[in-house]
């Protein structure tokens, strides 16, 4: 609807009050509260980050086994976390495995 003067009303933006982020397996935004950090350690070490809080380079994923296999068939845990080197096989099967049972 437009206000008096012609110009459309503009809807409040709501406030953020949590910042969002985008699930690498299904590509969701969701609040970072309700995914999980898949994060690079400076040493290179790839884990599964519960509290948000490792330092490295982070990616973000649905607590969900489907959205981790998405993102792994489609290479999208290389393509964030580690440009230009595989993500060892038992690396990922780890980290489904402590997927699978959080
Ligand atoms: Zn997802």
């Amino acid at each position: 609807m437009p206000s008096k003067n012609g110009e459309p009303v503009k809807q409040p933006l709501k406030p953020k009050k949590f910042p969002e982020r985008k699930c690498i397996g299904c590509g969701e935004k969701k609040k970072k509260t309700e995914l999980i950090r898949i994060v690079r350690s400076p040493e290179g070490e790839i884990s599964l980050d519960f509290t948000g809080r490792k330092p490295g380079r982070g990616a973000y994923l649905c607590r969900s086994v489907a959205c981790f296999r998405s993102a792994r068939k489609a290479h999208r845990i290389e393509t964030n976390l580690t440009p230009g080197a595989p993500v060892p096989e038992e690396v990922y099967n780890a980290l489904e495995e402590e997927l699978s049972k959080s």
